[in-house]
């Protein structure tokens, strides 16, 4: 569900991390370090910050139509490239 609300990205380190794109997260380019196995961290963010719970599968869906529409419009240069996206904001967002 996680890939509803933002990417998961891997850095060089190996370390997860989860691209929060909902609401002010977009804006604020906020990234949730999760631990190698697991989620829990990033879904706590989503449930606490945004109110998200896994079961919402009509605000999922919704949500999933405005990220597909935030991809295509607003990340041409994360989605071509992820893991430099990430390296440049690294630094600026920690
Ligand atoms: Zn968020």
């Amino acid at each position: 569900m996680l890939d509803s609300y933002g990417v998961r990205v891997v850095d060089d380190k190996k370390d997860k991390w989860f691209r929060c794109c909902v609401g002010d997260c977009f804006n604020k380019e906020t990234c949730i370090k999760m631990s190698k196995t697991s989620t829990s961290l990033a879904t706590s963010h989503l449930k606490n910050a945004h109110n998200v719970v896994p079961d919402k599968t009509v605000t999922t869906l919704a949500n999933m139509a405005a990220l597909e529409k935030v991809k295509a419009n607003s990340m041409p240069g994360f989605l071509n490239n992820p893991k430099r996206w990430f390296q440049v904001r690294h630094a600026f967002v920690f």
